[in-house]
């Protein structure tokens, strides 16, 4: 059976320990490869190796850095078949979005830092011609890279490229339920002739590997996408050291539709915002708000819709919805079905397995999308995320009880809105504590604007010029004229 091995020092290796761990195939539900059950001594020899390929790194032209970036770029296009199949076997996803999405998005995070950093300009500011001051930027050494499991590739080279854009070099933690496109980056990196030890990656446990590398004194920064829980735990961690750390943590977010919604429009949109990627997007609108006066029309079309999307084989390029990532996840998620039954709610539609997959799926996590209605208010449903194919639809009077409904929450993610009227989707949006707010459109994403999240959806932000301040250091140098 295929092994999945660490990527150190610009070799595969197996983990120290020779342990691994199952992977499984969600479609099947059957084991298909090994993972590398890494422990601190793997973790610890990855940081080594990005600790020595650093002064050589840094000091590497920022043309020559921005060249080889470009070249991982075009080696992920070249090899996107064979990524967008892995990347579906391992997680679940449809093929057909990985094509279209995960893959693609991959190399441009290369292509978009690769460009950053070459254009990239730096203040200065006189001051009454007798003081000049400039800034520098510096990378501050070793960068830990931890990701989740339900964008793989995408969230992990989202923090790779720009970490290496700005001279650091990097020892990467994906997540152990998706460790397989992460660990075919490291034969692209060897092609596009990156350095041995600039960029490591070391599969395994977050409790055992991620923790070593969050706890590492040579670790200064820590760029960390998962769940809040995660996160509080890796803020006491590298509290003592003082690291920069990003957290980029789960959502609750609402979908809002006015009553001047152009629902021919909306229905699709929505649609994705629920159900995408099996509902396994943190920027899933799981709470789904829509003006009294069109709610019944809203949710007969919302059904409609949602009954056509195909669930099943993600390896058919016609499947909308493949199976959820694993079966502690799957059992989670129908737990918080069963939640909604228990606080009264209707689900009118879903809630169940889908009927008819072929024999070789029937031990899938699979789940059909699943519309919930007139939930209890004090639900808990309503706080915790689901991270699954599971909305819940209400109705509301006035835009400030919406808004009301959607600040409702410990997260602050993101949220969407669905209007004719930009100039009450604009006052909305203003009153929205969330880091993105969409409007007529959902996770279209431009790399330029600033991601992050509100409350318990994380803090600090990446994207553009501010990925650029957080992996670096900014230095201002004075002169007395
Ligand atoms: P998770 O927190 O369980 O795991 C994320 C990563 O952290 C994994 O690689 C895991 O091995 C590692 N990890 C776990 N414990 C650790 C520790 N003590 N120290 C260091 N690393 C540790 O999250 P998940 O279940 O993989 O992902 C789902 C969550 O991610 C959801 O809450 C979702 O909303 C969130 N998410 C957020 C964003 C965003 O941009 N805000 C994007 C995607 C996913």
């Amino acid at each position: 059976m295929e092994k999945l091995l660490n990527f150190i020092n610009g070799e595969y290796s197996e983990p120290q320990s020779g342990q691994y761990l199952d992977n499984f195939d969600p479609s099947t539900g059957g084991v298909y490869s090994k993972v590398a059950d890494s422990d601190s001594l793997d973790m610890i020899l990855a940081i080594q190796s990005a600790n020595k390929a650093f002064e050589k790194w840094k000091s590497t032209p920022v043309e020559k850095r921005a060249e080889i970036l470009y070249k991982i770029a075009d080696l992920i296009d070249a090899n996107a078949d064979a990524l967008a199949f892995a990347e579906s076997q391992d997680q679940g996803k449809p093929v057909a979005l990985a094509k279209k999405v995960d893959i693609p998005r991959a190399a441009l995070n290369f292509r978009f830092f690769a460009g950053a950093i070459l254009h990239h300009t730096e203040m200065a500011t006189d001051k009454d011609g007798k003081l000049l001051n400039y800034t520098l930027r510096q990378p501050l050494g070793v960068a830990g890279l931890i990701s989740p499991w339900n964008l793989p590739l995408y969230l992990l080279t989202w923090k790779i490229a720009p970490a290496l854009a700005c001279g650091n070099t990097a020892v990467c933690k994906p997540s152990e339920f998706t460790s397989k496109t992460a660990s075919l980056l490291g034969a692209i990196f060897n092609e596009a002739g990156l350095p041995p030890g600039v960029c490591n990656i070391v599969l395994g446990r977050g409790e055992t590997v991620g923790q070593t590398l969050v706890s590492h004194p040579g670790v200064p920064l820590i760029s960390f996408t998962g769940g809040t829980a995660t996160g509080e735990k890796i803020l006491k961690s590298t509290a003592s050291h003082f690291k920069k750390v990003s957290l980029e943590l789960g959502g609750k977010n609402a979908t809002i539709v006015l009553k001047d919604a152009d629902l021919k429009k909306t229905i699709p949109g929505v649609i994705q915002a629920s159900f995408m990627n099996q509902g396994e997007v943190c920027l899933c609108g799981e709470k789904i708000l829509v003006q009294e006066e069109i709610y019944d029309e809203f949710l007969e079309k919302f059904v409609a819709a949602t009954k056509e999307l195909q669930v099943g084989d993600p390896q058919d390029p016609k499947t909308f919805m493949g199976p959820l990532v694993s079966e502690p996840h799957y059992l989670k998620v129908k737990s918080l079905i069963d939640l909604a039954r228990k606080d009264k709610g209707k689900i009118i539609y879903g809630g169940d397995r889908p009927e008819g997959l072929p024999e070789k799926l029937k031990n899938g996590y699979f789940l059909n999308p699943t519309i919930i209605t007139d939930i209890s208010n004090c639900s808990e449903l309503h706080q915790t995320e689901v991270f699954g194919p599971v909305v819940t639809v209400a109705p509301f009077k006035y835009n400030h009880d919406a808004a009301k409904w959607a600040n409702n929450s410990p997260y602050g993610l993101s949220a969407s809105i669905w209007t004719e009227n930009l100039s009450k989707a604009h006052k909305l949006a203003a009153g929205l504590d969330v880091g993105t707010v969409w409007i007529n459109t959902w996770l279209n994403r431009d790399l330029r604007v600033p991601f992050g999240g509100f409350k318990a959806s994380g803090q600090g932000r990446e994207g553009g010029s501010h990925s650029i301040d957080f992996y670096t250091e900014l230095k201002t140098v004075s002169i007395a004229l």
